[in-house]
Parts: structure tokens; C-alpha cells; sequence
């Protein structure tokens, strides 16, 4: 189960691929995920290096398409600017995108390469399907959820202290209530 969730390739950005390592084991197609891989997350800006780069890509003979779950609208703005062939909604790590990709540039799943930056969509998804698996650093890391309440936590650490008396069953303030009371 757990070899679902390992990458064959692990590297900084999507400039750092080795793509003589990836023709020598067949490659000839890369699937990419858009947010934190191409472009920063929610971002359509792409940048210069990326472009140029993606543009090498192709005149090396490599076949490429963006494949992610973002909506159809983003997906297709940044797509457009580069001039390749997108899905959107795909919904990784469900199988059914990798099949379209493969469909859409003839490949067969040993031919293609899934490169992206989550494990349990880019390459959940690509291990499962049967191509290669890049796993790329993000980006820009997304906050998750733990770090935004934390952050939240941070800036509200100023609050005022709960003025709650604490009586006994006689009505007399508590010791514990009288020292929270001092504060
Ligand atoms: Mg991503």
C-alpha cells in the first residue's frame, strides 16, 4: 500500500527534472499538475524561467499536458499563455484524468510521467494509473489548517481573560476563581 505514495523521482523544481534519466527509462510524455507546480497556488502568473523551460521541453520531442483539479476557467487561462493542452476538474488521484492524458497525447502509461507536488493527488493518482512519479517541491507552500489556527491563535493572544467567578455550593468565590480574577 504504501509504495502507492513514493515518487520514482524527487527534485526541487520542475527546472530540476532529469530528463535524461526520464528518456532513458522511455519517458516521452509529462503530465503536469498546474497550482505550486507550474504556477504558484491560485496564481496565473507564470514565470519566465518555467515558460522558457517548458518550451525546451517540447523542442526536445516531449509531449506535455496540464492536468489538474483546479476549475475549468483558471486551468484554461494558464494553459492558453503556454500554448498546451489541458484538463481540468480532474479529480486526482481518481484514474480517469491519467486515461484522458494518455488519450489525448497517444501514449501509453509507460511512456508518461506524472510530475507534482502533492502525494495524495499527483502521486497517489500516477502510481496508481501505472506512469513515473515526480514529486516537486512546492512552490509556495499552501498554509494548512493547523497553521492557519495556529496563526489565528497568535493574533488574538491579547484577549481579555474570562471574568467568570467560580462560586461554591455556599455562594463563596472559589481560591481558583479569586487568583484568575488578579490577573
Ligand atoms: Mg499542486
Amino acid at each position: 500500500m504504501l509504495q502507492y505514495f513514493a515518487p520514482d523521482i524527487i527534485c526541487r523544481s520542475i527546472t530540476d527534472i532529469p530528463l535524461d534519466e526520464l528518456k532513458e527509462r522511455g519517458i516521452r510524455g509529462l503530465l503536469f499538475d498546474l497550482d505550486n507546480t507550474i504556477t504558484e497556488w491560485q496564481k496565473d502568473e507564470v514565470t519566465e524561467r518555467n515558460k522558457q523551460w517548458l518550451h525546451d521541453l517540447r523542442e526536445q520531442g516531449f509531449s506535455i499536458c496540464i492536468v489538474s483539479n483546479n476549475h475549468a476557467p483558471r486551468v484554461k487561462r494558464v494553459a492558453e499563455q503556454l500554448g498546451l493542452p489541458c484538463l481540468h476538474s480532474a479529480a486526482k488521484p481518481r484514474r480517469k484524468s491519467y486515461w484522458q492524458a494518455a488519450a489525448l497525447l497517444k501514449l501509453a502509461p509507460q511512456q508518461l510521467a506524472m510530475v507534482g507536488d502533492q502525494l495524495l493527488t499527483d502521486v497517489l493518482g500516477g502510481n496508481i494509473y501505472g506512469v513515473k512519479t515526480v514529486l516537486a517541491k512546492p512552490i509556495k507552500p499552501e498554509k494548512t489548517f493547523f497553521q492557519i489556527a495556529c496563526s489565528n491563535r497568535r493574533k488574538n493572544q491579547d484577549y481579555p481573560a474570562r471574568n467568570i467567578e467560580r462560586r461554591d455550593y455556599f455562594g463563596r468565590s472559589s481560591q481558583r476563581s479569586k487568583l484568575c480574577n488578579q490577573k
